[in-house]
């Protein structure tokens, strides 16, 4: 497929039974192993490293899809607050070679501190490729989360 890598878990076809949304280059994912409810990534359909590889022309679609997510998520989860986070290279804790940005609804005491999701998100990003390559991940559970947050895209007109 053009744009796409071999051995990629987000440029494997597993990726799309997790997509929930999507614009013309960019989709979003629910994250096989969330950190808190309504964990997502928003990556390019393409197989783009880093920020500094999204074409200068993709840049405003990128964060206006990720409003729209933001919206799903809020609605979805019942919170107007979340975290999210990209991890760029290797030393920031990057480890899947293609740009996800992580966005993590937050509710008041979901974490003992606020800051919390940090380390948790550290943890994560392992299991997250594992669950990607082994489809361990219940698809039944997957499927019906998927299937809700992409009627709210749907419904919300994006
Ligand atoms: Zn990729």
């Amino acid at each position: 497929m053009d744009g796409q890598k071999n051995n990629c878990p987000f440029c494997s076809p597993v990726v799309e039974k997790a997509t929930f949304a999507e614009s013309n280059n960019f989709r979003a994912v629910y994250n096989i192993a969330p950190i808190l409810p309504g964990h997502c990534l928003i990556i390019p359909k393409n197989h783009l490293s880093s920020l500094l590889d999204i074409p200068t022309t993709d840049m405003t679609e990128m964060m206006l899809f990720s409003r729209k997510i933001i919206r799903v998520l809020s609605k979805a989860f019942g919170t107007s607050s979340y975290d999210w986070t990209i991890q760029e290279g290797q030393p920031a804790g990057q480890t899947i070679e293609h740009l996800h940005i992580h966005i993590i609804p937050r509710t008041a005491d979901d974490l003992p501190e606020p800051g919390d999701w940090h380390p948790r998100l550290e943890a994560s990003e392992p299991r997250l490729i594992d669950s990607f390559l082994r489809s361990k991940y219940s698809y039944a559970e997957l499927k019906s989360i998927v299937e809700k947050l992409s009627r709210i895209f749907i419904d919300q007109g994006a």
